[in-house]
């Protein structure tokens, strides 16, 4: 017998695991809402045009070599993304107070980011909201940290319950960390106004909890770079500490190339030198370093003005795109006369709208109509076209009556 003959079958991932049920299916009308990538109109991948631009410049420079980044990844790189986050005015960039290393996307940057905290950090709670994306338990239990819920998402209103996310930040431990999502919150896709921002910040501040921001969707919600990162740049501003975590999974499109960045914002450069160099600490027992050519695409993008302008257009249509399917989605669904209010589809942001469909509905669109979402109801617009839009609608409109 195998000396495994115990292990038991581990049940799929609840996101990923949807689009291996998808791919089982043999349907022709089958739609894969589930999983959060860009698709075109034609349901297709996309790579982006100033991505392939930047991959050529790559491959025809005959001095780039294959050698092995430093623990902390490309240091271009790693300036480029603390500027695109920060701003390129940022005090704390000037101030040389920010400790940024290359890491293996989002997750890989929260995990990294998680295991410092775990043993550098006085505080061990970190505070995520309810809901939020499903891996962020798991990322932050497994670095260590003991993982607390605050208030975030009203179905009532199917808007913020800013109210309960006040009371349950007040109630938290001094010094606790907090779980920000920078913009177009996944799941509900609904964010903080600015104005609720200020007050978040205010009581965090006050109580001196350390906000630990994601940022999966920078310019992918508002289709502008900037706009999206505001709320971290509040925090930053006021001269406080914070860690941010980027992805460039969505917004260069980069998902399989696992590019991403962890910055911590520190009081001082002598305090973020040493920071860095516990990160580094961190890493190179867990992956010794980060892989190049995904930090190479990026950094050719960003210190580029005319790659980096190039960009900013192809990331605003995607951004657009988005927008415009909620739009369709919405007028369909008041033309089919489908039961309820849902207005949210059009005032929720980002990759995703939070239906309000429960588990049951959701089971039933894809048993009848072969419509792939996670259980909570989520759909991702962008895998949504003009040519899917009447199919789910049907969908939508036979689970609700
Ligand atoms: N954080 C949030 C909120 C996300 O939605 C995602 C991706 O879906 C991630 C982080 C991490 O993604 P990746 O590791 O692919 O960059």
């Amino acid at each position: 017998g195998s000396v495994f003959a115990n292990v038991v079958q581990a049940p799929e991932d609840p996101i990923l695991g949807v689009t291996v049920a998808y791919n089982k299916d043999p349907s022709p009308v089958k739609v894969n809402l589930g999983v959060g990538a860009y698709r075109t109109e034609e349901g297709k991948p996309l790579v982006l045009n100033v991505v392939r631009r930047a991959e050529q410049l790559l491959v025809n420079d005959p001095s780039r070599v294959k050698e092995y980044l430093p623990i902390t990844g490309l240091a271009d790189f790693n300036k480029l993304s603390a500027k695109l986050i920060f701003g390129a005015d940022s005090p704390a960039i000037q101030e040389i107070r920010v400790a940024t290393v290359q890491c293996l996307s989002g997750t890989g940057s929260l995990r990294v980011g998680g295991e410092f905290l775990a043993r550098h950090y006085h505080e061990r709670t970190i505070y995520i909201p309810q809901p939020t994306w499903g891996n962020h338990p798991k990322v932050f239990t497994l670095a260590g940290l003991s993982v607390k819920t605050y208030r975030y998402y009203d179905p009532t209103t199917r808007g913020l319950n800013f109210e309960g996310l006040l009371a349950d930040l007040s109630a938290a431990p001094p010094g606790a960390i907090v779980l920000l999502h920078a913009c177009a919150h996944n799941p509900t896709g609904v964010d903080p106004t600015l104005d609720q921002w200020e007050q978040i910040r205010l009581l965090m501040r006050s109580k001196g909890l350390l906000p630990f921001f994601d940022s999966a969707y920078q310019g992918f919600a508002s289709g502008n770079l900037d706009a999206d990162a505001q709320s971290v740049r509040m925090f930053v501003a006021d001269g406080g500490e914070c860690l941010t975590a980027q992805s460039y999974a969505k917004n260069m499109g980069l998902y399989g190339e696992r590019v991403g960045a962890l910055s911590i914002v520190c009081k001082s450069a002598d305090v973020a030198t040493r920071v860095e160099s516990q990160l580094k600490l961190v890493i190179r027992p867990m992956y010794s370093n980060p892989p190049i050519h995904g930090a190479s695409i990026v950094a050719t993008i960003l210190k580029d003005r005319e790659l980096y302008h190039e960009w900013t257009i192809e990331l605003k249509a995607m951004a657009d795109r988005i927008i415009n399917m909620r739009q369709q989605l919405f007028d369909a669904l008041r033309a089919r006369g489908t039961p309820g209010d849902w207005s949210h589809i059009i005032k929720q942001i980002g990759m995703f709208t939070f239906t309000g469909l429960n588990t049951e509905q959701v089971t039933f669109m894809t048993k009848e109509y072969h419509i792939y979402m996670t259980s909570d109801g989520r759909i991702s617009m962008a895998g949504l076209s003009s040519k899917t839009v009447p199919h789910l609608v049907d969908a939508i409109h036979a689970a609700v009556t």
